[in-house]
């Protein structure tokens, strides 16, 4: 049997390889560098970005990656934010223009989550205009959450891509995402265009097993594109106004040339009489492909029936002339496209200028009445597509074993409608012994405004944390409404990863705007609700009283569980209040009552990245426990009340309910026992049995 390692995923460059899809982004890294060795170039490799879900562990795999990245000359760097990340990119194609460059080129990889990619259109757009390096090369992979699984806002971004004039690589899957990386980093340099990538969590947060060679691809550089004097890379000097004709008139057409040549868009169902087309975008081809699976047509038996696919790759730019051959003698074409109708309105404007009776008929949002073929809120299932399709083509297909299976379907589709609601929704909720249990608390006659980080979740909660915001904006909503309201003051929730993003500039914002507000700065010491990644620099509470003070705030107080790890006169902007955790409720009425800006730091490291430092031994893990004897306690759930914590459980007994810890949850805060009850047991040194 062949000798299995964790570090195949890397260095096996032959056989298959079991990977993951951001795992698959790395090895394309390392497959370009050996591409390039191979070709005589000296390249090296920048990727920055900031993480974001689905893109939520990228960094985490470049870390553990690291011992690969230097022989390929592959840098990494965690971005303070995405934007920054996207200038430093731009950065990256401009090595070779000074004649003090040590490489050849630079590839490059940004990466972010959809409102990542959202708030840096403006580095984008300019350093996708200004071009990339003969020998660089940029990928722009943005993590799509088509069904807002894991963000707050519906991301889908061919369409922002192609408003850039960016081509646009969506793969299908773990193979594709490797591929394509490696095309968009040569189309890339062939265009002298950024390249957008779009991954999906079917994509990104998936494993399969993949091809290792390297020489399975072999990519053709196309010889009947037109290129300017001067060539299409990133050049210097350069003027803004020949960017966008430079764009228009070569680099998309450049674009569509290299898509040709290497068939990113490509039939994959053939037939010699094709009747009935389908154009299926990125992973949406995997859909139809089941779907076709699962009505009993094979590719021979599509064949047969005159059922063509063109699966998409590239969902912009369109190749017109592609799908006028494609749509030639076909009575109808089906697209299927998530969110967004780029390619149906793409093909509809390549076919409509065909002469009646050589246009087929297209449907794709809608059918010929107007109608949704397939549902767009949240997402399409795989299940409708098949139902979608069953029906288009039952005029001239049906089978047993198609039958059988809508017939299945529709039962369980039924099924799913007809299931009653659960009487009770489970929101996700804070961790045991989480510092925003306590920190996100406001007191009575108060209200805070959420933001992004896994204090969004007090918001769910009853205790008047309501609204929130995008990363970054933290206070700006009350700066709109305060003057409109009666309410005098308000508190802001701000992570602390949040506040080395661009949270700063927020605070900063209502300085300016003489805004009443306290900022809740939640220093919890990891960002935490992407997995507990360290901070992207150099952050402790210290600094951030400092920074903040020096904003011209009127006011900073230092809140912890462990107060005595600081001294008002070590590091600390003058006046600066030290309070224990116990104090909450009267500092934020102290703070509350200081017209202008003031800001709470809470410190309290996150639970779930204690739990992660205690087992390794990282961080020392308190050699005491808490128990409850339940003979003592009334079931009064003051300590549930006290601590807002998951691991104080209801424990049923013939005295009625009471309360017990599980002891495996702890994580330890200790929160619960500040309720003052006589049923508490702290045990020093004790383990559970
Ligand atoms: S000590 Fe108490 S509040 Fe803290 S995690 Fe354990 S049970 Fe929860
Ligand atoms: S991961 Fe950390 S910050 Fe997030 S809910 Fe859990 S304990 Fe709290």
């Amino acid at each position: 049997m062949r000798k299995v390692s964790l570090d195949d995923k890397y260095n096996l460059m032959d056989g298959q390889v079991y990977i993951t899809g951001t795992q698959a982004l790395v090895r394309a890294a390392v497959e370009q560098h050996l591409q390039d060795e191979a070709a005589g170039l000296k390249t090296a490799c920048f990727i920055s970005g900031y993480r974001g879900s689905p893109m939520h562990n990228l960094d985490k795999e470049l870390w553990a990656a690291e011992q690969f990245l230097p022989s390929a000359d592959i840098r990494f760097l965690p971005a303070v934010n995405e934007d920054l990340a996207a200038t430093a990119i731009w950065g990256t194609q401009q090595v070779g223009i000074f004649g003090d460059a040590k490489y050849d080129g630079v590839y490059s990889l940004w990466y972010g989550k959809g409102p990542g990619i959202d708030r840096s259109i403006d580095a984008i757009r300019h350093a996708h205009s200004a071009g990339a390096a003969q020998h660089g090369g940029v990928l722009c992979v943005v993590g799509d959450d088509h069904p807002l699984s894991s963000t707050d806002s519906p991301a889908a971004h061919e369409t922002l891509f192609a408003d850039m004039r960016m081509p646009v690589l969506y793969p299908a899957n773990v193979q594709e995402v490797v591929d394509y990386a490696l095309y968009g980093w040569a189309m890339s340099r062939f265009t002298g265009s950024w390249v957008g990538y779009k991954l999906i969590p079917d994509t990104v947060d998936t494993t399969a097993s993949i091809l290792g060679n390297p020489q399975r691809l072999s990519i053709v550089t196309p010889n009947d594109v037109d290129i300017p004097a001067g060539g299409l890379g990133l050049r210097f000097p350069d003027t803004w106004k020949e960017y966008e004709e430079r764009i228009e008139r070569y680099k998309i057409p450049a674009a569509i040339g290299f898509g040709r040549a290497n068939e990113i868009n490509r039939v994959t169902h053939r037939c010699d009489k094709p009747r009935y087309g389908i154009v299926a975008t990125g992973k949406a081809w995997t859909d139809v492909s089941q779907a076709l699976r699962e009505l009993g047509i094979d590719r021979a038996k599509a064949s047969d029936l005159g059922i063509t696919v063109l699966k998409i790759g590239m969902p912009y730019p369109a190749d017109e002339e592609q799908f006028r051959s494609f749509a030639d003698g076909l009575e109808e074409i089906f697209v299927v496209e998530e969110k967004h109708q780029l390619a149906e309105g793409q093909l509809k404007s390549a076919l409509y200028g065909l002469p009646d009776g050589r246009r087929p008929k297209i449907i794709g949002r809608t059918d010929e009445n107007g109608q949704h073929i397939l549902p767009v809120f949240p997402e399409y299932s795989p299940d409708d597509v098949t139902r979608a399709l069953a029906q288009r083509v039952a005029h001239f297909y049906s089978s047993d074993q198609s039958k059988a299976r809508i017939a299945f379907l529709e039962a369980r589709s039924k099924a799913n409608e007809a299931r009653k609601p659960l009487s009770v929704a489970r929101l996700p909720y804070f961790c045991s012994g989480c510092p925003h249990n306590t920190s996100t608390r406001v007191p009575d006659g108060s209200r805070a405004i959420g933001g992004v980080g896994c204090h969004y979740m007090a918001t769910y909660m009853d205790r008047n944390n309501m609204t929130h915001c995008h990363m970054g904006g933290e206070g700006l909503n009350w700066v709109g409404q305060e003057p409109f309201v009666e309410t005098d003051h308000i508190f802001q929730n701000m992570g602390d990863g949040t506040y080395y993003h661009s949270g700063l500039l927020a605070i900063r914002a209502c300085v300016a705007a003489e805004s009443n507000i306290t900022f809740k700065v939640l220093f919890n010491d990891a960002v935490a609700m992407t997995g507990g990644q360290p901070l992207d620099g150099p952050l402790t509470p210290q600094a951030i009283a400092l920074q903040v003070y020096a904003e011209g705030v009127k006011k900073v107080v230092l809140v912890s569980d462990e107060p005595e790890k600081y001294s008002p006169h070590r590091g600390l902007p003058p006046g600066t209040q030290i309070e224990h955790r116990r104090a909450l409720d009267r500092v934020q009425k102290e703070l509350r009552a200081i017209r202008g800006v003031t800001v709470m730091i809470y410190d309290q490291t996150c639970a779930a990245e204690k739990r992660r430092r205690r087992k390794p031994g990282k961080m020392i893990d308190p050699p005491r426990r808490v128990l409850i004897n339940d003979l003592v306690c009334e079931g009064c759930g003051d300590c549930n009340a006290k601590s807002n914590c998951l691991s104080v459980t209801p424990l049923d007994t013939t005295f009625g309910r009471k309360r017990q810890i599980d002891q495996s949850a702890c994580n330890k805060d200790f929160s619960c026992v500040e309720g003052f009850c006589p049923s508490f047991v702290t045990i020093l040194g004790g383990r559970p049995k």
